[in-house]
């Protein structure tokens, strides 16, 4: 019996070992992507293999953001393919798919949860930075942006081919805060009223920043007709270009060039965490005291803030189902919880403050689900393992992001991906995968 017990024992060891250093098809998947015919420019020069060398990081690195995720699993990474065309994309695809490799996209690399660059299966990253062009066509309204263009180079495209003027402003009070949710879904289309309770010095700053689109002296008058308790004034506002309005969000010092939008990242700065809520009906004045306090319990040395961006306005005259995106009328706001940090000892306690935040605002925000939002990533609201999209799982995360647009978005996937092949975590499955 004991002999039987080691075997036993040995096997699995055997197996698991085996699972987890075997990477299935690496020399075939190399060897198909190098005989790809590639008219513009050869593949090869854009293959880099994850050999744990200085060139392999930095291009892993490059398009990191979260330095949660800054260490490639070398066990489970094959490659990164940078492609420079289409046909190596399909190269990529095709090779990939014919020899059982995974695949993860990475446009930007900005998803909170790393899925475009990690999986614990044997994989390959589609890395896009390098397919970037943007055509803006002014009259039809209308951009044509590749997945590996930033932000900051579209702005630009976007700026050089039109004229706008804006402005900005900044204050703050717990009062003011509660009557910004019955006010900030309601004032004109033009105008976007982003509500910041930060922790600072060991107490609650709650910020109010504003783009408006239009002249100073009117923004005052709108805001001291709505928001009175606010106290806005001229001095507070700032009038600058549209363009300029980019890097004000991104909190950086006024008189800072524009070119800096055409920088490119080297390497993650920070780790951080995000999650998301939607708010239907106004929190009340106990609610938001009980918050802030979840937010005072973080480490000192964490930068932890909640953000309340207005919704309203054009995001209500969208239908719910017209696009994947559902949260649309009957949202007062949307929510971001977020904090960063700098040693990666602060992790474990970080995550754990982070989900007890999330508790402490459940009974205010929406429910049945509670909804999220897609583009800050949360993790814990429901996931699959990296090789498998469980159905029941998926309903769960697929409901918060999508609510009810998932079943189509189903449809959609089993009519163009039936096999499953494009998958993550938290990606959605094929309609018919359901038993
Ligand atoms: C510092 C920072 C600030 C942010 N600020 C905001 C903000 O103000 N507002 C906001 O809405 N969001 C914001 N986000 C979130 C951001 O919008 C999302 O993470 C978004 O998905 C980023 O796109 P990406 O191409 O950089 O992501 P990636 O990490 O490259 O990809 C995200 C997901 O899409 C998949 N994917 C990527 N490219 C393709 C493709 N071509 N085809 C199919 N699938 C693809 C990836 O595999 C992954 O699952 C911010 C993120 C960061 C890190």
């Amino acid at each position: 019996m004991k002999e039987a017990l080691s075997v036993l024992c040995l096997v699995l060891l055997v197996s698991v070992s085996e699972a987890a250093v075997t990477k299935p098809g690496i020399g075939e998947f190399l060897g198909c992507l190098r005989s790809w015919p590639s008219p513009e420019s050869p593949i090869t020069d854009d293959i880099f293999t994850a050999d744990n060398t200085t060139t392999f990081l930095s291009s892993y690195l490059a398009y990191t953001k979260n330095t949660r995720f800054a260490s490639p699993n070398y066990q489970t990474l094959m490659a990164i393919v940078t492609a420079k065309s289409l046909s190596h994309i399909q190269a990529t695809v095709v090779c990939a798919k014919s020899n059982g490799v995974q695949i993860r996209i990475r446009s930007g690399g900005h998803d909170y949860e790393g899925l475009s660059y990690i999986s614990s299966v044997p994989f390959v990253i589609l890395d896009l930075f390098n397919l970037r062009s943007i055509t803006v066509d002014v009259p039809s309204k209308q951009a044509w942006v590749e997945a590996g263009a930033t932000l900051g180079e579209l702005y630009t495209k976007i700026s050089d081919a039109s004229e706008t003027v804006n402005k900005t402003l900044e204050q703050g009070g717990i009062d003011v805060l509660y009557k910004w949710q019955l006010v900030s879904s309601k004032l004109l289309d033009g105008l976007f009223l982003r509500a910041l309770s930060q922790v600072v010095n060991r107490t609650i700053v709650v910020e109010f920043y504003a783009q408006f689109l239009g002249r100073a002296d009117e923004l005052v008058a709108i805001m001291n007709q709505s928001l009175p308790e606010l106290g806005l004034k001229r001095q507070d506002c700032l009038e600058m270009s549209w363009l300029n309005t980019t890097l004000f969000w991104e909190d950086l010092p006024v008189g800072t060039p524009t070119s800096v939008l055409l920088d490119r990242p080297s390497k993650p700065e920070k780790f951080f965490k995000s999650k998301s809520d939607y708010v239907k009906k106004p929190i009340p004045k106990e609610g938001i005291k009980k918050l802030w306090e979840a937010l005072l319990e973080f480490n000192n040395n964490n930068i932890v803030y909640m953000q309340w961006n207005p919704y309203g306005g054009v995001m209500d005259t969208v239908p719910a189902a017209a696009t994947p995106f559902p949260h649309r009328k009957g949202n007062l706001f949307e929510v971001q919880y977020y904090t960063s940090w700098l040693d990666a000892n602060a992790t474990m306690g970080s995550l754990d403050m982070m989900k007890k935040l999330y508790e402490v605002a459940e009974p205010y925000v929406s429910s049945n689900p509670r909804e999220a939002f897609l583009n800050y990533r949360d993790i814990d609201i429901g996931s699959n393992p990296s090789n498998e999209t469980n159905v029941d799982e998926a309903e769960i995360y697929g409901s918060k992001y999508f609510v009810g647009n998932l079943k189509r978005l189903m449809e959609v996937k089993a009519k163009y991906d039936p096999e499953n092949f494009f998958k993550n975590e938290q990606s959605i499955p094929p309609a018919r995968v359901k038993q």
